[in-house]
């Protein structure tokens, strides 16, 4: 019998299919669903705020490819630049004017950075920039901070060590200790940890790493006083600061998570910024940049090598582009962020009429919930939400149609082509499961 007589088994078939060919089902961890259990839904499209399984369910989607599309799926100007860059060649492997009008239009937003290089993923863009980083300054050691997710790189899979004289270990089999024992990892919002790292590791220290808001701990927000601290320190000891902005950069803002520090902290900006997610529009593509003199340091003009075979490619380059046009439109933010703010409020009245505790905060067209009573500050904080709980929340919502992070320390984004209808379902199934979860 074909699968598509038989819509009830079509997904565990391809699931078991999957499993068959490659390692979990999955092509990213994350997606096999195995912090919540269960079978990852096989999404075969998508349009506008939904996305549709292979067995035909359809779910309001909150997840966004884990941030890119902030348009919503299929968004009519950026299908038609992408089907005329299509017809026009794949890739080319030698320049192309598109580069250029992206790499202006995303330095038009981002004043930090005067130059920047394209790359085709947040791994590679993290990696590289810490690679300038050391490059530029001659010096060995990364500070980066626990929960913070910059890529894969083999020297970013660690965790802390014992105390801020010992360097990390290794999260990952695969990576020797020495090629962590540059990486000290402190924990986020903590002031006197990087007061004391600096202290002992200064002159050997070649950047800052961070997310300046978290979402990969679910949304935490570098403090004030922690993210001014990071900016002196790195200055005083002639250190980069590198914020990781992949999934905050067009995100939280048109001038990225970086714009609302700069309001709050006078003169504030970053050395180095990474971007991805967004300016690529759901195409793999992702960039570095920072000051001239900085940028200058890489290849073909500097001694910092870096290279890609698709990097630059002209079909994401022209999917970013028109996604940038789209969100510099007068008041986009402002109505994304309203929208966002009425779903994380909303899902506090569902909970707090439950007494289920529950806490959340937005920025733009990103969100997190934590079920705590208080926002935590650092990973520790965040991982004492209780697993199960959550659990049956992702489940419940899964089951009526709202497709949130299966995992609790996963951010959440809204689009725009979310409405207001699909905010009230969503918080129609959310108060369902709160009764049920008191
Ligand atoms: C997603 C993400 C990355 C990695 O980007 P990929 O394109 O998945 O390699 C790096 N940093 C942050 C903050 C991210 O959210």
């Amino acid at each position: 019998m074909s699968s598509s007589t038989q819509p009830a088994s079509l997904n565990p078939t391809l699931f078991e299919r999957a499993k068959r060919v490659i390692p979990g089902g999955v092509n990213s961890p994350v997606r096999a669903f195995r912090a919540v259990g269960g079978t990852p839904r096989f999404i075969a499209r998508a349009q506008g705020a939904y996305m549709w399984d292979a067995d035909g369910k359809k779910y309001i989607d909150y997840i966004g490819s884990w941030g890119p599309m902030i348009l919503g799926h299929g968004h009519p100007a950026v299908l038609e630049a992408v089907q005329k860059a299509a017809t026009e060649g794949f890739s080319f492997g030698a320049p192309t004017e598109r580069e250029v009008e992206l790499a202006e239009e995303i330095l038009k937003h981002v004043p930090s950075m005067e130059m920047l290089r394209l790359v085709s993923s947040g791994t590679e863009a993290g990696m590289s920039a810490i690679r300038l980083a050391r490059g530029a300054t001659n010096r060995p050691k990364i500070i980066k901070f626990e929960g913070c997710y910059h890529g894969h790189a083999d020297s970013l899979l660690v965790k802390a060590g014992s105390g801020l004289a010992t360097f990390g270990h290794p999260t990952s089999a695969g990576v020797p200790p020495e090629v962590v024992q540059h990486t000290l990892v402190l924990e986020y919002n903590n002031v006197q940890q990087i007061e004391e790292a600096f202290a002992l590791h200064g002159k050997d220290v070649a950047c800052i790493i961070i997310e300046p808001i978290a979402g990969n701990m679910n949304f935490v927000r570098a403090s004030l006083p922690f993210m001014r601290r990071c900016r002196e320190l790195c200055t005083q000891h002639g250190a980069l600061l590198i914020l990781d902005e992949v999934m905050t950069g067009f995100r939280v803002a048109l001038g990225s998570a970086q714009s609302l520090y700069a309001k709050a902290i006078p003169g504030f900006k970053p050395d180095l910024t990474v971007l991805g997610k967004v300016i690529g529009g759901g195409m793999p593509l992702a960039a570095f940049g920072g000051p001239r003199a900085i940028m200058e340091q890489m290849a073909p003009l500097g001694p910092v090598y870096q290279a890609g075979t698709l990097s630059g490619n002209p079909i994401a380059t022209a999917c970013g582009l028109a996604t940038l046009k789209e969100i510099a439109k007068p008041g986009f933010y402002e109505s994304l962020a309203k929208k966002t703010r009425s779903l994380v409020d909303g899902l506090q009245t569902a909970a707090n009429g439950a007494g289920v505790p529950f806490v959340g905060d937005s920025e733009g067209g990103m969100f997190g919930f934590f079920l705590l009573p208080q926002l935590p500050q650092n990973y520790t904080q965040v991982m004492k939400t209780e697993g199960a709980k959550f659990n049956a929340l992702f489940h419940g919502l899964l089951d009526r149609g709202v497709y949130i992070a299966p995992a609790l320390y996963e951010a959440g984004f809204v689009s725009a082509a979310h409405s207001e209808a699909d905010i009230d379902a969503t918080l129609e199934a959310s108060t369902d499961i709160f009764k049920l979860m008191r």
